[in-house]
This record gives structure tokens, C-alpha cells and sequence, in this order.
């Protein structure tokens, strides 16, 4: 599916413990194994909460998790510290959900876009100017847009702006947590041609966290679908809709609103609420809203299987089919 040559970060058995009150603890992430490739765009799907945030957290060392190991570089970045970890932030950036609240008010956009630049010694400070601009260029934003402040522009302008400093650096991999969600549906579309016509000019990975199967669909490569911590399923991006099999990512694409509006289409919603990540069932997590749930999946909890390459499921529907 995807050339193991192009692998560049491997995340293995990476689960996040926290405690809580009583001595209880709540699993955020649950043993979780991820392969990211050059170029390419992997979508982590799922509910609020249900720990995709947790895990890309990982990748920009806000958090480190409890166990696992994230490879890359060589490297296991979790446990680097120091210079070493100074540096490698360099080749990993993030764009956040809501530019207003990631940039400083006060700073001008020449500053925004400039400052991860400064902080590494990679200009001087008589460069800002011509640097701003290029950047600015690049996400198809006015060059003089330099001299504004945050608040002088749109959500989706914002956007633009946090992407360009995100690119400053020249990252391989860029982190994006519901990069589009703020913005009206019209300027979604915008930024995400704008986001893969980077990726394709610079050969950027992306990792993509979102709660919409049906907008990750248009342009990721991979997408992983997790619930409650755990992943699911992981399936190639194109024709997904085709092959995904899981009745949770089943059930997600069916709660999609058709903006074509196809009446016969009918919306369904996925029934029930998850259960509290403190109280997570002992077999399937999502056995309590699973129309097809078997006494097998209250006793023993389903683990991922390769159904075909690029194609895992963890669901006893599938058991018996491909190897776990
Ligand atoms: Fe449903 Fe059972 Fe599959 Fe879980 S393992 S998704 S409960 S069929």
C-alpha cells in the first residue's frame, strides 16, 4: 500500500495512563500502533475525547506517553530531552483549531510568522520583512497582510497565517488538531486545497485530527478511526467509503450530512453516549452502542488484523478473516 522506504515516523504500543480521583486511571490512548509516510496525510478520526489529540500531542512533545515508543529520525522521541529534543522541534510543527487563541494579539503578522525563525538563528532580524512576505505568499495571502495584526483579519485568513508559520521552518511533518473546524464550510475547502497543494509542492506529512470521517476522506491517504483510546480501524484514504467495515467507522460515515442534499440519504445517528473512559468495558469498547454486539464482544476485547494491506480491523465480525 504504502513503500515501507517512505516510513518516517512509527509510532508502537503507545498508551497515555492519567490518574484519577480514588486510584482510578483513564487510558487516553490505549496501545497504539501508527505508520506516517512522506508526503502523505494521515486522518485520526473519532468522537471528542476519544484520546486522537492525546496521541498527536506526542508527535510536538506537549505530552509524552506513559508507555511505547515513537520512532523517528532514528530516534525514539519520547525520550529525548534537552539540545537534542531542542532541535529536533524543528522538523515538526503544529497548527491548532482556533489561530486567535494560538497567536499573540499584540504581535504583528510580520512577527507571528516570523518568530519560530528568529528562535532558531535561521534570519537575522533585518530579514523579517522579505521573509513575512514570502511566507505570506506561499498560503496565497497579500504580502503587506504583514503589517496587520490578528484581529484585522478573517478565521479564515488566521488560518492561512498559522499555516505559513507552521512552513517557516521547512518541517517534515506538520500536526494539525481540527485545523478546519472553526472556519465556515466554504473556507474549509480553501484551506484544504491550499494544505495539499504544500504538501504535494514540499512533500509534507500531515498528521490530520479530525471528528469528520467525511471530510478526511477527501484527502487523506491513511485514516485511522479510534474510539475511546483505542484505534479500530486503519484503511487507505481513497475509496474508503467502500472498504471501511467497522461498525463504528460505519457508523460515523452515516452520520455525515450530505451537502449534495439527497433526501433519501437519512442521517443516522450513532446511537447511545460512550461509556466514561474511567469505566471502559472489558471487551469491546464499543459493544454497548454496536447494533451487531455478540456475547464475544462483552468477554474478550477485539484486536487489530490485517484484513488486507493498509486494511486493519479490531472487530470480531472479522475474526477468522486475515492475520492479527
Ligand atoms: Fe460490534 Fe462486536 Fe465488532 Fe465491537 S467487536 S464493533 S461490539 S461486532
Amino acid at each position: 500500500m504504502f513503500d515501507e522506504k517512505d516510513l518516517i515516523l512509527e509510532a508502537r504500543h503507545v498508551t497515555r495512563r492519567f490518574p484519577s480521583a480514588g486510584g482510578r486511571e483513564l487510558v487516553a490512548c490505549n496501545d497504539v500502533n501508527l505508520k506516517m509516510y512522506k508526503g502523505k496525510t494521515l486522518g485520526l478520526v473519532g468522537e471528542s475525547g476519544c484520546g486522537k489529540s492525546t496521541f498527536m500531542r506526542f508527535l510536538v512533545w506537549l505530552d509524552r506517553p506513559s508507555e511505547g515508543e515513537i520512532w523517528y529520525r532514528g530516534k525514539d522521541i519520547t525520550k529525548i530531552k534537552g539540545k537534542e529534543l531542542w532541535q529536533m522541534r524543528q522538523h515538526v510543527q503544529m497548527v491548532f483549531q482556533d489561530p486567535s487563541t494560538s497567536f499573540n494579539p499584540k504581535m504583528k503578522i510580520r512577527d507571528i510568522v516570523c518568530e519560530p525563525l528568529l528562535n532558531f538563528g535561521r534570519i537575522k532580524p533585518s530579514e523579517k520583512n522579505a521573509k513575512a512576505r514570502e511566507l505570506l505568499e506561499l498560503v496565497e495571502l497579500p504580502g503587506d497582510f504583514a503589517d496587520r495584526y490578528p484581529h484585522n483579519m478573517s478565521g479564515g485568513q488566521r488560518q492561512r497565517v498559522a499555516i505559513a508559520r507552521a512552513l517557516a521552518l521547512e518541517p517534515e511533518i506538520i500536526v494539525m488538531d481540527e485545523a478546519t473546524s472553526a472556519l465556515d464550510v466554504s473556507v474549509q475547502e480553501t484551506i484544504i486545497e491550499l494544505i495539499t497543494k504544500l504538501q504535494r509542492e514540499k512533500q509534507i506529512t500531515i498528521g490530520f485530527i479530525c471528528h469528520n470521517l467525511g471530510l478526511i476522506q477527501s484527502f487523506g491517504h491513511q485514516i485511522a478511526v479510534m474510539y475511546l483510546g483505542n484505534i479500530v480501524e486503519v484503511m487507505p484514504g481513497e475509496g474508503m467509503a467502500d472498504i471501511c467495515c467497522h461498525p463504528y467507522s460505519k457508523a460515523l460515515l452515516d452520520a455525515v450530512f450530505d451537502t449534495k442534499m439527497d433526501f433519501s440519504k437519512k442521517i443516522e445517528p450513532i446511537k447511545g453516549e460512550p461509556p466514561s473512559p474511567l469505566d471502559v468495558p472489558a471487551g469491546c469498547p464499543f459493544a454497548d452502542r454496536c447494533p451487531h454486539c455478540m456475547e464475544v464482544c462483552r468477554e474478550t476485547r477485539p484486536i487489530l488484523r490485517e484484513l488486507e494491506p493498509g486494511h486493519e480491523v479490531a472487530c470480531h465480525l472479522f475474526e477468522g478473516r486475515g492475520t492479527a
